[in-house]
């Protein structure tokens, strides 16, 4: 995809309720993160618009045929949905790249496909899971019949607006429920044009809305309204704890959270291949600059190769090309904002004051007329207690510590808070499986590190990275609730 004009990118400063945009008194500036430069403002939904979204949602939810209708017709709509996302991918690609710091050609060749399979994904399970027939004694049926809960309350982060919508949006909707998504006010305007094909696609007004505003006043009432059924939030740890307790005291609410990581990349000295293995590790900490709920953040390297792969990452670091995001070179994306880079630079200089030494990187990336852009950092010397190894950074910052034994790596691993993702290469199977048992984490990679596209492989945290799985045959059906149904045949016999 070329370069553009991302002053010719225009976008709606609405919301999207009962199938179409609705404006609001407008509250906030949307900057962009490439250049800092204000470029729409944001309606904020107070108690009363959320109301409004919500209430929609559930008469569309009762009224239209979407969860009675053939699970096959629903699939139908979805599968054109994820058509319709496809053909307007540069439409999508450009509003999700001026808004976000997703890179153009990264946005057109990956979350706008992404999203569009995600959907597709998912239809496919609309007539899959139905319930089942339960062993019970022969003079009874025993049925257990699945359910979708009524009207769903999706909340996402700015890091992939996309991508993390459609994880939230596409199982709830493939089950038969309507949903209210808010996404986050940093990137509210990629969902708006989502929400809008899904009607072009067919699905009832009001089945998918789309409600803009910030967490404290928005998501807080989306979260507590006494007709949400379930909550399903992607975003930090600490918003994942509030919100929780929010779900707890509005009605007991089941809650899916996916949350922050600090995951480890372990690496054994017996990696086939140690420049792969570098290169890898690079990407998986500096792809989106960081700003990746799996980034793998924490380097754990047998010390006899450390310098080896400290140099490889050094120079895969080099190569890559900080620039705005309409920029089709650009490899090295800014950071979301001003406040998200200061708060790097605080924990950098914190890290540096506990001892760490600064290998590559550790401060701004000057990049002219452009935003916030943190240069990929290696810092050596830290201890499990230094503020870098403990807390999530969401930046590019790889943290290195080195092991002698296969027992210090493992003891290594492990986060004491974290437990979203690790990644482990070796070319020794056993010690693969050792390691894939030993760490406590939703997810390990072995001898790569990243997801491919196969969404039939749930993702989701230990620990305070998060409950219950995004992805998966799990995701669809935690969006699912089951009615047990027991019937006496002895009856009029
Ligand atoms: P955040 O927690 O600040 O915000 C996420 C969303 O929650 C936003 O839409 C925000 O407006 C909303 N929110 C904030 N406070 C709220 C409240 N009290 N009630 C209801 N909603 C509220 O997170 P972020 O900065 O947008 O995203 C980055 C974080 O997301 C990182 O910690 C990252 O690891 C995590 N993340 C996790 C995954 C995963 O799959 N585990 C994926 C992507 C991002």
């Amino acid at each position: 995809m070329e370069s553009f004009d991302p002053a010719l990118v225009s976008v709606r400063s609405a919301h999207f309720i009962g199938g179409r945009y609705v404006s609001g008194p407008v509250a906030m500036d949307v900057a962009r993160p490439s250049d800092g430069a204000v470029y729409a403002d944001l309606p904020i939904a107070g108690a009363d618009e959320v109301d409004r979204a919500v209430e929609n949602a559930w008469q569309a939810f009762r009224t239209s045929d979407w969860a009675r209708r053939a699970p096959r017709e629903r699939a139908r709509v979805m599968r054109r949905w994820a058509e319709l996302i496809e053909a307007d991918v540069d439409t999508l690609a450009r509003i999700e790249s001026v808004g976000s710091t997703r890179p153009i050609r990264d946005a057109a060749a990956w979350d706008v496909p992404f999203t569009a399979e995600c959907i597709r994904f998912y239809s496919e399970f609309a007539d899959k899971i139905g319930g089942e027939v339960a062993a019970t004694r022969p003079d009874h049926l025993g049925m257990i019949v699945a359910e979708p809960y009524g009207v769903i309350g999706a909340i996402a982060p700015w890091n992939f607006p996309l991508v993390m919508a459609s994880w939230k949006v596409a199982p709830a909707l493939a089950a038969g429920n309507a949903v209210v998504l808010k996404p986050s006010e940093l990137t509210p305007f990629s969902a708006l044009r989502l929400a809008e094909l899904a009607v072009e696609a067919g699905m009832p007004p009001g089945i998918f809305n789309v409600i803009q505003g910030d967490g404290r006043t928005t998501g807080d009432a989306l979260v507590r309204h006494p007709r949400i059924a379930k909550v399903t939030f992607t975003g930090s740890s600490q918003t994942g704890a509030a919100i929780m307790a929010a779900c707890a005291q509005s009605g007991t609410k089941p809650v899916t959270l996916e949350l922050g990581g600090k995951s480890p990349q372990v690496v054994f000295a017996d990696a086939p291949d140690l420049d792969l293995v570098a290169r890898r590790v690079a990407g998986a900490i500096a792809g989106n600059a960081g700003q990746v709920c799996v980034a793998g953040s924490r380097l754990i390297v047998e010390k006899r190769v450390v310098s080896r792969l400290v140099d490889g990452i050094a120079s895969a670091f080099a190569a890559l090309k900080p620039g705005h995001t309409w920029a089709p070179g650009t490899t090295l994306p800014p950071i979301i904002s001003s406040v998200q880079a200061q708060r790097i630079e605080g924990i950098v200089k914190r890290a540096v004051e506990q001892g760490a030494q600064i290998a590559v990187g550790g401060g701004r990336l000057p990049v002219a007329g452009a935003g916030a852009f943190y240069a990929p950092t290696i810092l050596t010397g830290v201890s499990a207690s230094n503020e870098a190894v403990r807390e999530e950074v969401f930046g590019p910052v790889l943290t290195v510590q080195t092991f002698e034994s296969e027992a210090e790596a493992l003891a290594l691993a492990s986060h004491e808070k974290y437990g979203l993702a690790a990644g482990v290469h070796t070319a020794d199977i056993g010690r693969a499986l050792r390691a894939m048992r030993a760490i406590e984490a939703g997810t390990v990679w072995i001898n790569r590190y990243g997801r491919t596209a196969d969404f039939v492989i749930p993702t989701g945290g230990y620990k305070q990275s998060g409950l219950g799985k995004d992805l998966g045959r799990q995701a669809f059906e935690a969006n699912l609730r089951f009615k047990s149904v027991l019937i006496d045949l002895n009856q009029g016999a």
